[in-house]
């Protein structure tokens, strides 16, 4: 088995609900996850979005093929109500694949490790609570090593859940 670490991300609609559907849908259909961080709050980075961003990251356990992957998740945000507009516009729905194990993947529609993971808190505050000694394949840097040299002041906060 590898470790599929996935994050989930929306901005719209019943944030924190549309998470725990996103996870029982991935347990359903990929794996069962292992382990969980913390839910987080960020504002909007980079684009024309509006409210607020929360943001998980997932490990789930697995053995099915990387596209594959990429084509469930993608299957599940569009049952969550994801509509692609606009790069890095609002959404319901955004599940990214952030690392499969140590595997280094380069297809036009698929790059592992996500190329966004060392410039971006929101991404590397949850991944040091998962995962805060995993090496970076790429970057060869754990993530707590990659948060510590990271120049983004934006605030990420944790997030107290309703329920
Ligand atoms: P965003 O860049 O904001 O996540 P989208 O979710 O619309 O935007 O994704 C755009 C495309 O990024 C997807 O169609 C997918 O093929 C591609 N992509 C490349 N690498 C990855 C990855 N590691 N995880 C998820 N999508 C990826
Ligand atoms: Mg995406």
């Amino acid at each position: 088995m590898e470790k599929l670490v996935l994050i989930l991300g929306g901005n719209l609609g019943d944030r924190e609900k549309l998470i725990v559907e996103a996870k029982k849908n991935l347990q359903l259909k990929l794996g069962s996850i292992v382990s969980e961080s913390k839910i987080y709050e960020t504002a909007a980075w980079g684009g024309a979005s509006e409210g607020n961003y929360l943001n998980q990251v997932l490990i789930l356990e697995t053995d099915l093929e990387p596209l594959y992957i990429l084509q469930v998740i993608q299957s599940i945000e569009q049952s969550l109500g994801r509509e692609r507009i606009q790069k890095w516009g609002n959404r319901t729905m955004d599940i990214d694949i952030l690392y499969l194990g140590n595997q280094i993947i380069k297809e036009p529609q698929l790059i592992v490790p996500h190329p966004y993971i060392s410039e971006r808190k929101f991404v590397l505050v949850p991944l040091v609570d998962v995962w805060p000694d995993f090496i970076h394949p790429i970057h060869q840097l754990s993530h707590v090593q990659l948060l510590q040299q990271l120049n983004d002041d934006l605030d990420v906060l944790e997030f107290i859940a309703s329920s």
